[in-house]
């Protein structure tokens, strides 16, 4: 009998996963005058034409910087994880006095810039198998958050109010499109990228492009303030919350979906799974809850999606002060621990489970193109006409 222990999967793991890193070359062609200096030299004119050098990008370039939790200030953590799902070497940690989650020690904020200019559509492009990045323009963004805009809207439509809504990392618009559609309400969107931004003012989406951190513009108060899918990618969300309280009137809402930490883990059993180099704080619902009324907030509606991957908050601003956490904290940690370690986190089985099956799919349809040309080449087979 063959044994395949934990430590063998793991390599293959660790192997498989190598095909999906960063190639960490480019390629493109020489300039004209590059080619005279090159034939001069004597290359050869095979060689002349295109050249491949390492891609400038790297993710273990840099110094990475230790902080005090962003939630309650406290500095005392436990390391729970030390791969994300890529499986790069990323730290995370949980704050034993608050319970949040959040990577620790971690590149700072002009990597992590640098990172979403260069490389972060492609990593997301290669997680979920798709060769290119590519496919991911504005207009892409766009036609996918409007149908999920409208199911968001018709889920929370009692909770919301009726009035000037922003959304910060509003990307191509399609949520805000979606809102102003169903709600008639007038919409402002803050998104740093600028090709999304542009896209969403294609769309007649009034959009400031900028960071919530490097805002030089002036944002007049509004009545909804939404996050959807950005709080995890944000280096600072005690910050997104202190400027939703300020642009907020009292009574104002504010609106958020959030990736369900504890669910993504627990449903492919297996911790890593659920952290990724991009999501720099990671939430529970407690955690969400216990910002919330740190910030002068109160939770009207707590809810998830269908498989429980995302998880959905609406609350109404009480007061104008945020006075950041309050004394509820051990619990919280706790609890999250005792989920923590009910998780397997068997890199074999998650190898088994979902790497295996997500590889065959990507490779079943170049396997069947491969096979048809070669019973074509025998002669074996003819095309099906309609
Ligand atoms: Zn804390």
């Amino acid at each position: 009998m063959v044994i395949l222990t934990n430590e063998v999967l793991i390599f293959l793991t660790r192997s498989y996963n190598m095909q999906n890193k960063p190639k960490h070359f480019a390629t493109g062609q020489y300039t004209p005058q590059q080619k005279e200096t090159l034939r001069a030299s004597g290359y050869p004119a095979a060689s002349r034409e295109t050249f491949k050098v390492p891609d400038k990008f790297s993710y273990a370039n840099t110094a990475l910087e230790k902080l005090p939790c962003n939630l309650c200030d406290g500095n005392s953590f436990e390391v729970i994880a030390t791969r994300d799902r890529n499986p790069l070497p990323v730290t995370t940690v949980i704050c034993r006095d608050c319970g949040l989650v959040a990577i620790n020690p971690r590149h700072r904020a002009d990597w992590y810039r640098h990172y979403y200019r260069e490389e972060y559509r492609n990593q997301m492009a290669r997680f979920k198998g798709l060769s290119r990045a590519a496919v991911y323009t504005p207009e892409y963004h766009f036609n996918k958050t409007v149908p999920r805009g409208r199911a968001l809207l018709e889920l929370m439509q009692p909770y919301i109010k009726s009035g000037l809504t922003v959304e910060v990392g509003s990307s191509a618009g399609g949520i805000l499109y979606a809102f102003r559609e169903g709600l008639g309400v007038s919409v402002l969107g803050i998104e740093p990228s600028p090709e999304e931004a542009a896209f969403a003012r294609l769309r007649g989406i009034e959009t400031i492009e900028s960071l919530i951190e490097d805002l030089t513009v002036e944002v007049p108060k509004a009545e909804n303030v939404l996050s959807f899918r950005s709080l995890n990618h944000m280096l600072d969300p005690r910050g997104f919350f202190l400027f939703a309280n300020r642009h907020l009137e009292l009574d104002g809402r504010l609106v958020l979906e959030v990736m369900h930490f504890l669910n993504v883990a627990k449903e492919y059993q297996y911790l890593p799974r659920a952290i990724q180099i991009d999501h720099v704080f990671m939430f529970t619902p407690q955690v969400l809850r216990q910002y919330a009324q740190a910030f002068g907030f109160e939770v009207i509606y707590e809810g998830t999606d269908r498989k429980g991957g995302h998880m959905y908050l609406v609350a109404r601003k009480v007061r104008d002060e945020a006075t950041g956490a309050d004394e509820q904290r051990a619990e919280t940690y706790g609890e999250t621990m005792a989920a923590i370690r009910d998780i397997h986190s068997s890199a074999a089985l998650f190898f088994l489970n979902h790497r295996v099956p997500q590889y065959a799919n990507r490779h079943l349809y170049k396997t069947k193109s491969a096979l048809k040309r070669v019973l074509k080449a025998l002669g074996l087979y003819t095309a099906r006409r309609k």
